[in-house]
């Protein structure tokens, strides 16, 4: 499958969900047939927020996504070794960013006074450049986030950025509208 054909069927599934329409899934015969091995479409970086499941968003199977969440959909040096897991290893044509309206992880950031110490520290600390960016406008902040994240993913994976200059994998920004069901494509 090659990326145009990846984003059709992650935009058709988000039209069924929109739609509140789901396929039918077989889910004991693919468990079966996903025991040989996994053969995913798309590598998809989001956020860890409850309401924003990819396989629900996409209408997708099991065995279709590659997925890798995080508060604020920011990326560490574990979650830069799954991205590249998925680029590489299971050459998924489409490597997609999610962010999605009313993060919670980018509101924090946005009203953060002073600095919030630990590990959530860290995760407010990836998103502040976006935020300051933005002047802590929390949806110019959620859109510039993903920006910034795909910088970071392509000055931290050589591997990512590799495969993305050869054509291997298409980097897509995309924003879920927890309003709507809709996923947004940016770019
Ligand atoms: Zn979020």
């Amino acid at each position: 499958m090659d990326a145009e054909e990846a984003m059709e069927r992650l935009m058709e599934g988000n039209a069924r969900f929109v739609q509140g329409v789901r396929k039918q899934y077989d889910f004991i015969a693919r468990r079966k047939e996903l025991l040989e091995g996994q053969n995913p479409f798309a590598t998809i970086l989001t956020c860890s927020d409850s309401r924003v499941r990819p396989e629900y968003i996409f209408d997708a199977n099991i065995g279709e996504i590659f997925n890798i969440e995080t508060a604020g959909n920011v990326v560490d040096a574990v979650a830069l070794g799954s991205i590249e897991y998925g680029v590489e290893h299971l050459h998924t044509p489409v490597l997609m960013i999610l962010g999605h309206t009313k993060c919670g992880a980018v509101t924090s950031c946005c009203q953060l006074e002073g600095e919030l110490a630990g590990n959530l520290g860290d995760i407010m600390k990836k998103i502040e450049p976006a935020a300051l960016k933005s002047q802590k406008k929390i949806d110019e902040t959620i859109d510039e986030n993903m920006k910034c994240v795909k910088e970071c993913i392509l000055q931290n994976s050589p591997v990512v950025k590799k495969a993305a200059e050869e054509g291997k994998v298409r980097i897509v920004l995309a924003k879920y509208i927890l309003e709507t069901g809709e996923v947004k494509v940016l770019e």
